[in-house]
């Protein structure tokens, strides 16, 4: 563990450091590093932090849709922001519910493996915009 800088080209920086990264657990000062998001500035850790976030943001915009289609569910309206429809089907995925304009029909279809066949399966499900990229979870393969 130094007490200094990691980074660096040529030279080992060996400024004082302020923080760890969270992908290669080497320290870093201020100029080779974000504090607030503990990552250096290597393209490799940042590739990982870029990722990460995206998946991250992604993952508070589907709770808040989730939340506000629960409280919009709550006086009968489509979850989707600002519709003015009724309520009319649960999307299959995160079961809040939508007017038929917000929803759509998405077959699927999946083989079982197990130790005697494989099994073919084939069903449909109601999606909202935001389960619709959960789609391809149904058409994965499962192992038993
Ligand atoms: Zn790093
Ligand atoms: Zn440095
Ligand atoms: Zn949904
Ligand atoms: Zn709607």
């Amino acid at each position: 563990m130094g007490l200094h800088c990691e980074k660096g080209f040529v030279l080992t920086c060996k400024k004082p450091i302020v923080e760890q990264c969270a992908y290669c657990s080497q320290h870093f000062c201020i100029k080779h590093g974000h504090i607030d998001k503990a990552t250096c500035k290597s393209r490799r850790c940042m590739t990982k932090y870029r990722r990460e976030k995206r998946l991250f943001d992604r993952q508070t915009w589907e709770d808040e849709r989730y939340q506000l289609g629960v409280e919009r569910n709550a006086v009968s309206l489509c979850a989707y922001p600002e519709c003015a429809n009724e309520v009319y089907v649960a999307c299959g995925h995160c079961e809040t519910f939508y007017c038929p304009n917000h929803v759509a029909r998405y077959n699927y279809n999946y083989r079982t493996h197990t130790r005697r066949a494989i099994t073919r399966v084939k069903g449909d499900v109601t999606l909202c915009d935001v389960c619709q990229p959960y789609l391809r979870e149904y058409n994965q393969d499962r192992y038993e």
